[in-house]
């Protein structure tokens, strides 16, 4: 039974291991709002909103509104942009 748990433990720090090397790149994200087309960059972030760069989209507030047109978050989609 030990044995049992030191290998699942074992295979759980292997994926964790993975999961964060995939999490921690560089790649961050971008996010359009579906009204105006603005985007935000989770690399650049907003400084004139006060948000700082790198701050994950997560990270931003619900009442966050688009500098544009005032809509919140639920109203932005992530775009995928391949650098290749
Ligand atoms: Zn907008």
């Amino acid at each position: 039974m030990a044995m049992q748990i030191k290998r699942q433990t074992g295979c759980e720090f292997l994926l964790n291991l993975l999961n964060e090397s995939t999490n921690r790149g560089s790649m961050m994200r971008k996010w359009q709002c579906l009204v105006c087309g603005f985007i935000y960059d989770e690399s650049r972030g907003l400084p004139d909103d006060g948000v700082a760069p790198g701050t994950s989209w997560d990270d931003i507030p619900e009442t966050w509104q688009c500098p544009e047109c005032g809509v919140t978050k639920s109203e932005f989609d992530m775009i995928e942009l391949t650098d290749d």
